[in-house]
């Protein structure tokens, strides 16, 4: 038997990069996915390639209305949610006195307000069967990173989400942890690349100077990870979060 056997996972941001990997991996641990992205095609490829009976939803995870009809529809359609993967997420970046409000708050909004609104509606699906785990999509630039303001504050916001929510549903029988990913070789890091015009594997190998395991990440070493925080073998795990980063130096 898989170690998740009879689960439901629901995997935002889950049409590519570490979304994808995730929704893959734990689809191999023995659950049944729900893709949730912004677009229903691109949710269903992921899904179609994981197979079984995994299902694709479309929402804006910052729009209140359509997080609760994407989650009533999980519920509808594979009875329950036993794991959230808080994914979803987009880059403003900017110097501070360049950086728009208007991009300041499209990046709280997805990955903060996001974070929320799909974590008050899964839970609800976890509480009352007393299990659940929700993994947020942190960063390492939580501790900090030029051009980063919007991104920073709302991955560090995102840890301080993690251990409330774990002090508030640990009684529910409920795990909230955050993976803080460095480098991942990603659209969101080739994005960056073109922004500021270096070429993706130049600006893969300047990064990796400052990791001391010599290479970036992958989706898959993150989805590993989500994978532990996500099964039995983290049961006593809850309220932390944890770098996967290589050892980056900051
Ligand atoms: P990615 O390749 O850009 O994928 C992000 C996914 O989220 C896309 O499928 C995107 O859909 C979807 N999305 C964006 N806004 C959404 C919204 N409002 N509602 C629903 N879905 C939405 O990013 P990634 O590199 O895999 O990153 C995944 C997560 O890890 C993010 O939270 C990111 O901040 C975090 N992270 C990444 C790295 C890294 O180095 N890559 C490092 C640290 C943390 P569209 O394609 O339609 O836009």
């Amino acid at each position: 038997m898989a170690a998740l056997d009879g689960r439901v996972a629901l995997v935002t941001g889950g049409a590519r990069g570490i979304g994808a990997a995730t929704a893959r991996r734990l689809a191999a641990d023995g659950a049944t996915i729900a893709v949730l992205d912004l677009s229903q095609e691109q949710a269903a490829v992921t899904a179609a390639e994981i197979g079984g009976k995994s299902i694709a939803v479309a929402a804006d995870v910052s729009n209140e209305d359509q997080v609760e009809a994407a989650v009533g529809k999980v519920v509808a359609e594979l009875g329950q949610i036993d794991i959230l993967v808080n994914n979803a997420g987009v880059l403003r970046d900017n110097l501070l006195y360049k950086m728009s409000a208007s991009d300041w708050d499209t990046v709280l909004n997805v990955h903060v307000r996001g974070a929320f609104l799909c974590s008050r509606a899964a839970s609800r699906s976890m509480v009352e069967r007393k299990t659940g785990a929700i993994i947020n999509l942190s960063s390492t630039s939580a501790l900090g990173n030029r051009g980063q303001a919007n991104y920073s504050t709302a991955k560090a916001g995102l840890q301080g989400l993690t251990r409330t929510l774990a002090i508030e549903l640990g009684r529910y029988g409920i795990r909230v942890n955050a993976v803080a990913p460095g480098f991942i070789a990603t659209d969101m890091t080739a994005a960056t690349a073109a922004r500021v015009g270096v070429d993706f594997e130049q600006f893969q190998a300047a990064s990796v100077a400052a990791i001391p395991i010599g290479r970036v990440g992958q989706p898959e070493d993150i989805a590993n990870v989500i994978s532990f925080l996500a099964g039995p073998d983290s049961a006593f795990v809850t309220g932390q979060t944890l770098y996967v980063d290589g050892g980056m130096k900051l």
